[in-house]
């Protein structure tokens, strides 16, 4: 059970029907098409549909209270003595409701944010605090306004640890799920240039992620990625931890060395050596922030090295897969910024063992006005030992553009039709050649993998 009704009088004081009894919910559902038992409904406003229209379906499938916004005509359908409470919004009640919740279970609470790698933390820190303590923590990507509100919502009595993704696109946003969530100990991960088009500049994602600290109690843990100069700023106040690459951090990476599978690394600060499925420095930096919440939650050095090493693999992002003719595909159609663009291309030139190293870039949505000089910066990694570059998209041709001005060898080439450009792949599709495959999810670039390792 998450709470009765009597409970919930406590929060919305009005109501009717008989709320102040004890009846217990076990759920609390915003889809009324979804069967649910015992659940509070909360009917919320989009741009398409209102919950509000649906309040007696909800009722057949399981609601035994329902919240309701104060003044709207209640349907004729909802039994007289049956539980409403009367709130002036729904999407603020249901957020007010799960900081409530939060309070009462009271377990630690990890907050994930940052530009890139906010998903592959959560995870990971999810799985190392899941070897010692009882783990609730964000599903998939549910890290919005109501994602969170929902997360915490359906976290069992008795966990002991919460860990929730915050996301963001624009100011404010991180500072409302803060208060919300309310953690111990806040992640940033990066700042990159995701949103660049609400946030106007790096300086402007900075501060709306750390917007955290406004919900986080004075004796909180900040870990920040210690190579950011944005993010350091901060660092001088207590309590706050760097993790990096750079000796000055609290926490340095060190040692970092990629296998066709796996990332290794090792912390200055102990004498383990961490193995991740993951491929990627900057995924041996979201382990070490997993490696400082754990060592702050005393969690033993041992559960903490095995539970990094036996990550869940999450599909489409830097997923390697076999393609036609014996090629290496990697996935990474999941989502593109700049940051993480860099990310994957410095990747793919780390790996070794392979005699072609081929680029299929898309386009990456929301840059905003320097749309074209962001994309053009996010190949300036690229150099030699990269055989070719496949765009496709309206900002991407920059990107073919800007590699052909850097280095006059490199294959580099713009299609404007998937079929012309599904043909260039193919040509390179070959043993011993591996093709990095990302751009933004809109792009949908898994139906052009799908062709490369499903075609004949
Ligand atoms: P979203 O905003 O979609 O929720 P996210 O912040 O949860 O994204 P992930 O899904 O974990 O991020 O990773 C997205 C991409 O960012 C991946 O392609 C990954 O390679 C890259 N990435 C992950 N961690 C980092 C990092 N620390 N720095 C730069 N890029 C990263
Ligand atoms: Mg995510």
């Amino acid at each position: 059970m998450l709470f009765t009704t009597e409970w919930l009088t406590t929060l919305f004081a009005n109501y009717r029907g008989a709320a102040a009894e004890q009846n217990s919910l076990f759920e609390v559902a915003t889809d009324s098409r979804k069967k649910t038992e015992c659940s509070l409904f909360v009917p919320l406003s989009g741009e398409n549909f209102d919950g509000h229209d649906y309040v007696e379906q909800a009722i057949n499938n399981g609601a035994a209270a329902v919240l309701w916004q104060e003044g709207r005509k209640l349907p004729d359908s909802v039994p007289a003595g049956f539980p409403v409470f009367f709130v002036n919004d729904t999407l603020l009640a249901l957020q007010e409701l799960a900081a409530a919740y939060r309070q009462e279970v009271n377990p630690a609470v990890v907050g994930v944010t940052g530009s890139n790698g906010k998903t592959t933390t959560k995870d990971m820190i999810a799985s190392v605090a899941g070897s010692s303590f009882r783990t609730h923590f964000t599903k998939g990507n549910l890290n919005n306004q109501i994602g969170l509100p929902l997360t915490i919502l359906s976290m069992p009595r008795g966990t002991e640890v919460l860990v929730v993704e915050m996301g963001m696109n624009h100011k404010g946003e991180i500072e409302t799920l803060a208060n919300i969530a309310r953690p111990d100990y806040g992640v940033i991960t990066n700042i990159g240039e995701s949103h660049l088009a609400y946030l106007g500049s790096r300086e402007g994602i900075a501060d709306a992620k750390l917007e955290m600290t406004k919900g986080m109690p004075e004796d909180g843990h900040l870990i920040i990625d210690g190579d950011e100069p944005l993010l350091r700023q901060v660092s001088r106040r207590e309590r706050v931890i760097t993790c990096g690459f750079d000796s000055m951090n609290d926490i340095v990476i060190k040692n970092v060395n990629l296998t066709k599978k796996h990332t290794e690394f090792q912390l200055d600060t102990d004498d383990e050596l961490y193995t991740i499925p993951l491929l990627g420095s900057h995924h041996a930096l979201n382990a070490a922030f997993a490696v400082t919440v754990a060592g702050l939650l005393k969690i033993a050095k041992r559960d903490v090295r095995q539970a990094l090493q036996s990550l869940e693999w999450t599909s489409m992002r830097f997923e390697l897969l076999e393609g036609k003719n014996g090629s290496s595909l990697i996935n990474d159609a999941y989502n593109a910024s700049p940051t993480s663009m860099k990310a994957a291309i410095n990747v793919v030139k780390q790996m070794e063992g392979f005699k072609r190293k081929v680029l299929v870039l898309g386009d990456m949505f929301e840059l905003g006005e320097n749309a074209e000089a962001l994309h053009r910066s996010a190949v300036e990694n690229v150099d030699q030992s990269i055989d070719a570059v496949l765009t496709i998209g309206e900002h991407a041709t920059a990107m073919a553009a800007a590699v052909s001005d850097q280095i006059d060898t490199i294959d580099s080439r713009h299609f404007t039709s998937k079929e012309a450009l599904l043909h260039a792949i193919e040509t390179y599709t070959a043993e011993d050649t591996l093709i990095l495959f990302k751009a933004s999810r809109g792009m949908q670039f898994e139906s052009l993998i799908d062709h490369i390792m499903n075609s004949p």
